[in-house]
């Protein structure tokens, strides 16, 4: 009853704001959310001690399958964070999709390293592996455990696949890659916490992973990160980096440059009872996935999210593909009239390789990521997301469409 009059007053504040009835991706706060704040809150542990950071770290370190998880203030600071203790320096090169959020482009750099961009495939609109094992052949020298690129004459050291819309990347041929020319493999799980690839979890894959518990994830801490890795010197690296590089707790001893970087007690007690309720939302996610599936299929002009043999996708966001010329209205006009109709949408994100900062940067073969992004819409995929609503924006994709009317 509590939450159901939560979730009312919630909606019709959200609808106030915005002027949207049917949000993207927004949170559900349906477990132990209240009790464990409260536990904060009238014990006074609100900040950086408390026991809660350290039982979401187990909780999740158990759940991905990783004996170390340090958990950090958001997801683009695990990715930082992982970086460095990866041991990525400055004028190195490292990898990831040209069609991502931003955050693993940006964490590059703060590093003083560059990223390399290259090209997602056409069907599951992840990383492409076969293009990444020809540039790698084709465009770098491997010479004395280093891998060069020919291009730029700098040194790749990495790879950073990032797992975009809940559906995992194909891992072992990068893999094999990676043992290969000597490269870390960081995956960028951010936008998949959940799913598997061949039964195993994403961030249980590589040599260190890293999760956001932004707003609009899966699961929230209201903001936070966690780096996951089965290296002990790497984890314990990384909570000294994320705790200003403290030597000695009583003289203020440092003799490295830190960060500060620590979630708090409260972040932690929100995100370990959204984390308690994951495997439910997943459910719930998958099920919103099926629906939108029977009810868009039909539907000329629109390409649908596939998902391989081998994973289990979350589906974080379902986003479709829309073609003009069959569909009758492009990915952004059918984007205003939802929208008009106080339904949320969202495009995908620029290929980053055309973005300012990253122009100077190598990039190799990209070309489907510029049609994904041009023809992407993310759909509403909330947890709260009620069947009727549901129901209403499947109808109005519908009736948008030429052939329907
Ligand atoms: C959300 C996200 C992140 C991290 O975001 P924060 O807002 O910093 O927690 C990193 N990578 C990807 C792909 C993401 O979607």
């Amino acid at each position: 009853m509590t939450n159901q009059l939560n979730s009312a007053l919630k909606n019709s504040f959200f609808e106030k704001e915005n002027g949207i009835r049917i949000p993207l991706s927004i949170p559900q706060i349906s477990g132990n959310e209240w009790k464990y704040v409260k536990e904060c809150l009238d014990t006074g542990w609100v900040s950086s001690a408390g026991q809660f950071v350290g039982r979401f770290e187990q909780c999740l370190a158990d759940y991905i399958g990783r004996k170390y998880a340090v958990a950090c203030i958001n997801g683009t600071a695990a990715l930082h964070i992982a970086l460095l203790v990866a041991g990525i320096q400055p004028e190195d090169e490292v990898i990831i999709p040209a069609l991502s959020f931003i955050a693993p482009a940006n964490a590059v750099r703060y590093v003083g390293a560059w990223p390399v961009f290259v090209d997602i495939s056409a069907d599951l609109w992840q990383l492409d592996c076969q293009k990444l094992a020809d540039f790698i052949t084709k465009e770098c020298e491997y010479k004395n455990g280093r891998l060069k690129n020919r291009h730029t004459k700098r040194y790749v050291k990495a790879i950073i696949p990032v797992h975009v819309l809940g559906h995992p990347v194909d891992m072992y041929p990068l893999l094999k890659l990676a043992e290969k020319y000597n490269l870390v493999i960081i995956e960028d799980a951010a936008e998949s916490l959940g799913a598997c690839y061949h039964s195993k979890r994403v961030g249980s894959l590589g040599d260190v992973a890293c999760f956001s518990f932004n707003g609009n994830k899966t699961i929230t801490s209201g903001g936070g990160g966690m780096i996951l890795t089965d290296r002990e010197e790497w984890a314990q690296r990384a909570r000294y980096l994320t705790t200003q590089a403290k030597d000695d707790e009583e003289e203020y001893i440092h003799n490295e440059i830190g960060f500060n970087y620590r979630l708090s007690n409260v972040q932690a007690a929100l995100g370990l009872a959204q984390l308690e309720r994951l495997d439910h939302y997943v459910d719930i996610k998958r099920n919103i996935a099926r629906r939108y599936a029977a009810g868009l299929k039909d539907v000329a002009g629109l390409t649908l999210p596939q998902e391989a043999s081998w994973v289990d996708s979350i589906f974080w966001l379902y986003t479709i593909l829309v073609e003009e010329k069959s569909y009758g209205i492009n990915s952004r006009k059918l984007l205003s009239v939802l929208k008009d109709a106080g339904i949320q949408t969202r495009s995908l994100w620029h290929p980053l390789n055309t973005l300012k900062p990253f122009l100077k940067c190598f990039s190799y073969q990209v070309e489907v990521a510029q049609r994904i992004y041009e023809k992407g819409l993310s759909l509403p995929s909330s947890i709260g997301l009620s069947e009727n609503q549901q129901n209403e924006v499947i109808k109005m994709i519908q009736e948008n469409n030429v052939e329907w009317r």
